[in-house]
């Protein structure tokens, strides 16, 4: 039974899915049809990429800033109680 879906590079070429942008360099989500690079994952990748790092990306992934504060538990109930001033 023969199928009626398109090859890769007429899917591709086709007009709805947009080349990649240079961000995209190095993802590995990148197709190549007809002499021009495609994603895999979405058919328009500079909106992917007008807001920060693409979703998608598994060449990049954002940092993330984790900072150590020490908080001594018997104070930060006190001040979550609303804290009673002392006569
Ligand atoms: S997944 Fe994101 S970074 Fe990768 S090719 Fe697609 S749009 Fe570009």
């Amino acid at each position: 039974m023969a199928s009626n879906a398109p090859a890769a590079s007429e899917l591709y070429s086709s007009g709805f899915f947009h080349p990649i942008v240079e961000q995209c360099e190095g993802c590995e989500r990148i197709v190549e049809a007809n002499n021009n690079k495609y994603c895999q994952a979405y058919s328009f990748p500079e909106a992917k990429w007008r807001l920060g790092i693409c979703n998608f990306a598994t060449h990049k992934k954002p940092e993330i800033v984790v900072s150590t504060i020490k908080i001594n538990p018997l104070k930060a109930a006190k001040r979550a109680s609303g804290g009673k001033k002392k006569k």
